[in-house]
C-alpha cells in the first residue's frame, strides 16, 4: 500500500500511468512506467519512487555538471536572455532580509551556483554547503572553505546554527520530505528562515510525468507539510518564478496545524484529473500528427528538454528527426538521443515539420517571437 509522503494517508488507485517508458528530469529514458497518485486528504500529488533512489543521486544524477557556467535558460525578454541561477538570486534578495554576516546553508546544493552568485553581491555572508553526493566537491572547493562543507550527513555542531537555509529544486526529489524538513528545522536557529523553490505542476504540466520527481506539491500540501513540521509565517508564492513555488517560512517551537479547507483540495482534485487527461491524450495527438504527415520525410523537434524528449518517445519513426533546436547556448552543439542540438538561427531549410517541445502555456508565443523563423513555412505540431 502506498502512503502519502506528506500526511501518511493511504493512496489506492493511481490517477495516471504513463503509456510508454519513463523520462527523468535530466531527460534520460528509463524502462518501466511512471505511476502518479493523488492524496484527497492534503492535496498532494506523488509518483512512485525510483528503485535505488539513494545511489541514483549519489552517482547517477549529474545536473549541469559539464562546466562551471552551465545554466538553464529561464526567460527571454526581447534580445535579453535571463538564466535560472541569476533569477533565483534576484528573487531571494528581494524576498529575504539577510543581515550582514548572517549564516546561510545551501541544502542539497549540487554545484551551489546560486550561492556562489549570491556571494558575489553579498560577500559578508557566512556560507555553507551540503549535498548527498561527493561529486560536487571540486566546484565547492573554489569558493567554500572545507570546514563549511558536508556530504551525506550534517555535523552535530551545525544544529541550531543557521540564520537561513536555502534549497532550490530539491524537495521534489525527496521520498521523505517530512524528514528533510525536520533536519532543516533542527539546523536552523529559533526564528531562522527556510527559503526554497519546488516545481509547481499546475503551471508546469511536464512536472506531472517526471519519473524522478516523487513529489508534486500544491499550495495545500506545502501548507500541510510546513505547519506539521514546525514552521510559521509560511509564504507560498506562485508568481515570482515561472512554473514553480517560492516558499519561505520561519522556524517555530511547535507545529501550527494550519490546513487548506476541503473545498480547495476538491478543486485541486479536479485539476489533477485534467492534468492526467492531458498526458493521456498527448501521445495520441503526436502519433496522429505523425500519421497525417507520413509522406513528409524530414522533421525537427524544437526544445531539447523534457517536452522534446517526450515527443521523441511517442514518434513511431524517430529517424525522420534530423535535429533538436534549442535557444539555450549551453544546449547548442550537444547531442540528445543521438541527434545534434542546433540554434534556431541555423538555416533549418532541410526540414518540413517542427514538433514544438515547449511548455504549452507559452509555446506559441515563443515560436512567434523567433525573428529568424518569421519567413519559414514549417508545419508545426504544438502539444
Ligand atoms: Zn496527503
Amino acid at each position: 500500500m502506498i502512503q502519502c509522503n506528506i500526511c501518511s494517508e493511504q493512496l489506492s488507485n493511481p490517477v495516471f500511468i504513463s503509456p510508454g517508458k519513463s523520462i527523468t528530469s535530466l531527460c534520460e529514458i528509463l524502462p518501466g512506467k511512471t505511476e502518479v497518485y493523488f492524496c484527497g486528504n492534503c492535496g498532494h500529488v506523488q509518483t512512485l519512487a525510483l528503485e535505488n533512489i539513494e545511489s541514483y543521486y549519489d552517482t547517477d544524477y549529474k545536473i549541469l555538471i559539464d562546466s562551471e557556467e552551465e545554466d538553464q535558460l529561464y526567460q527571454v525578454i526581447g534580445d535579453k536572455k535571463i538564466f535560472r541561477f541569476d533569477h533565483q538570486v534576484n528573487m531571494l534578495l528581494e524576498k529575504l532580509k539577510l543581515p550582514s554576516g548572517a549564516s546561510i546553508l545551501d541544502f542539497g546544493c549540487a554545484k551551489a551556483t546560486t550561492l556562489k552568485k549570491l556571494l558575489t553581491v553579498r560577500n559578508d555572508l557566512d556560507a555553507y554547503v551540503f549535498d548527498v553526493s561527493k561529486m560536487y566537491i571540486p566546484f565547492w572547493d573554489k569558493f567554500i572553505p572545507k570546514q563549511n562543507q558536508a556530504t551525506y550527513t550534517t555535523p552535530a555542531e551545525w544544529n541550531g546554527k543557521f540564520d537561513f537555509i536555502q534549497s532550490f529544486f530539491v524537495m521534489e526529489h525527496v521520498a521523505k520530505p517530512n524528514e528533510m524538513l525536520d533536519q532543516v528545522h533542527s539546523l536552523l536557529k529559533t526564528g531562522g528562515q527556510i527559503y526554497f523553490i519546488v516545481p509547481n505542476v499546475s503551471t508546469n504540466i511536464a512536472d506531472f510525468v517526471v519519473a524522478d520527481h516523487v513529489n508534486h506539491f500544491s499550495r495545500c500540501s506545502l501548507l500541510h507539510l510546513f505547519s506539521s513540521v514546525g514552521f510559521t509565517d509560511v509564504s507560498i508564492d506562485d508568481q515570482s518564478h515561472n512554473g514553480a513555488f517560492i516558499v519561505y517560512a520561519r522556524k517555530s517551537a511547535s507545529s501550527t496545524g494550519v490546513r487548506c479547507n476541503s473545498a480547495e483540495v476538491g478543486f485541486y482534485s479536479a485539476k489533477v484529473k485534467d492534468m492526467a487527461n492531458f498526458w493521456n491524450t498527448l501521445s495520441q495527438k503526436i502519433i496522429s500528427f505523425e500519421n497525417e504527415n507520413k509522406y513528409i520525410s524530414t522533421a525537427a523537434i524544437y526544445g531539447s528538454g523534457f517536452y522534446g524528449t517526450f515527443i521523441s518517445t511517442c514518434l513511431r519513426d524517430f529517424d525522420k528527426v534530423k535535429y533538436f533546436v534549442d535557444n539555450n547556448p549551453f544546449r547548442q552543439g550537444k547531442e540528445l538521443l543521438g541527434k545534434p542540438v542546433v540554434s534556431p538561427a541555423d538555416p533549418g531549410n532541410d526540414v518540413e515539420i517542427v514538433y514544438v517541445g515547449l511548455n504549452p502555456n507559452f509555446a506559441k508565443r515563443t515560436i512567434e517571437a523567433l525573428s529568424e523563423w518569421k519567413s519559414r513555412n514549417y508545419k508545426y505540431c504544438f502539444l
